[in-house]
């Protein structure tokens, strides 16, 4: 048997992190896990650490690095500890590393992401918001080093399932009339419209059917993740926003569709469970157990569908209009999203202003082109600091 593949993960101490480490466990024969990175919960990262022995972990800043790296060495280990973007960069390229699980959440986890997409690793795709702002760029590094890009978000993951079997070999997706995208509708989908000024953060993160962190929580809430969603699939499937279709599923079992030219509509369904898509992933094109029980049927018992509603959901409309637009559009949508969902869980903002202050800051802003990573940071710094100021001007 050939030795172990080594994977990186990078947000180790996340919902997605945890489940990729559970399933990597499951399979101590096939994965090892080469490098974990952590950014808050440092203590949890030092028990994935004693768990599961890499040679490196990353931290933010210097100060945590060596107080990890003193617990590490009195729990007898050897993991080296790592420093900040530069350490992610380090383990997300390393010529050691087989895979690379990018499960860092918003903008921080772009240039890892690219770092082991130049050095043409096996990419499992959680960060979305890294393809969000810089879709062409991302899409024409994979082309260029080979890299293997393989989608963990679970509606990305179900299309790449129903995509015609060539696809993954580059050959595009022939026959494909329309994709669509599935949504639970989050926790918001029948609250009265004028209850939504007063909900708060945690009853947006109580997802009716996913656990998840926070950020993805609020923009499930939003609906803004369909939004950034339905740009994360044309990149990664290469449609027109127009080609994409969003759908109301609220009991989240079919995870998405793809709708062929001859009438016949392919899904892919299961329990919301995050390790399906992750297994999925990790050992494509061969198929693992992932530690998913069984989908019940008969216990589901019906499966329920809707359209959404774009004035219930205004991020819906703005992330459409971001895809539409292009070049920095999309960047500058995820980056005042991210201001706005961090300044919403802080209770500077109501729920509703989440939308108010992403439209202000598009309609401030020109869309311009971003040919290289530069123009990107560049529109997502102008995004947060427009959005900063309507925050000075409104925020609590
Ligand atoms: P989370 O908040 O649970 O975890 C985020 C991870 O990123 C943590 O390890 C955290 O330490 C790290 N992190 C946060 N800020 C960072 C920074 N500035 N620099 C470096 N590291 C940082 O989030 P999650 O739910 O695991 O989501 C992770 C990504 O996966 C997001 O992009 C999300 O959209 C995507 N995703 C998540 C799910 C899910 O079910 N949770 C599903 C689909 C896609
Ligand atoms: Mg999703």
């Amino acid at each position: 048997m050939s030795r172990p593949q080594q994977i990186t993960v990078l947000g180790a101490t996340g919902s997605i992190g945890l489940s990729t480490l559970d399933v990597i466990a499951r399979h101590p024969d096939r994965y090892q896990v080469y490098a974990l990175s952590g950014f808050t919960r440092l203590r949890e990262l030092l028990a994935l650490c004693v768990r599961h022995t890499p040679q490196f972990a990353v931290v933010p800043e210097a100060s945590a690095a060596r107080g990890l790296q003193d617990d590490l060495r009195a729990a007898g280990l050897s993991t080296r500890v790592l420093v900040g973007e530069e350490g992610l960069c380090q383990v997300a390229s390393d010529p050691e590393v087989d895979a690379v699980m990018a499960a860092i959440v918003g903008a921080a986890g772009l240039r890892p992401t690219l770092a082991a997409v130049e050095t043409g690793k096996k990419i499992l795709l959680a960060n979305k918001e890294a393809l969000v702002m810089s879709g062409a760029l991302f899409m024409q590094a994979v082309r260029k080093s080979g890299s293997v890009l393989l989608p963990i978000d679970s509606e990305h993951n179900a299309i790449f399932q129903c995509m015609p079997q060539d696809f993954a070999r580059g050959l595009g997706a022939v026959g494909v009339r329309r994709i669509l995208l599935t949504a639970s509708g989050g926790p918001f989908r029948q609250t009265p419209m004028a209850e939504l000024a007063h909900v708060t953060p945690d009853q947006a993160c109580a997802h009716p059917n996913w656990s998840m962190g926070r950020k993805i929580s609020v923009d499930s809430a939003s609906m803004m993740n369909k939004g950034l969603e339905l740009i994360e699939a044309c990149w990664l499937f290469d449609a027109k926003p127009s080609q994409v279709e969003g759908v109301i599923h609220p009991q989240s079992v079919i995870h998405s569709l793809v709708d062929y030219i001859d009438g016949s509509v392919l899904a892919q369904l299961g329990n919301p469970d995050m390790r399906t898509p992750i297994a999925n992933a990790l050992a494509w094109p061969e198929r693992i157990d992932s530690g998913v029980p069984p989908l019940d049927l008969f216990a589901i018992a019906r499966l329920d569908f809707q359209a959404p509603d774009e004035e219930r959901f205004p991020c819906l409309r703005l992330a459409r209009q971001a895809a539409e637009a292009g070049n920095s559009a999309p960047a500058m949508l995820n980056a005042a999203n991210e201001v706005a969902v961090a300044a919403f869980l802080d209770g500077r903002v109501r729920y509703p202003q989440i939308a108010s202050i992403i439209e202000e800051v598009l309609n401030l802003e020109p869309v311009v082109a971003v040919d290289d990573l530069e123009a990107v940071f560049t529109a997502d710094a102008k995004a947060r600091e427009l959005a900063g100021q309507w925050l000075s001007r409104h925020g609590r």
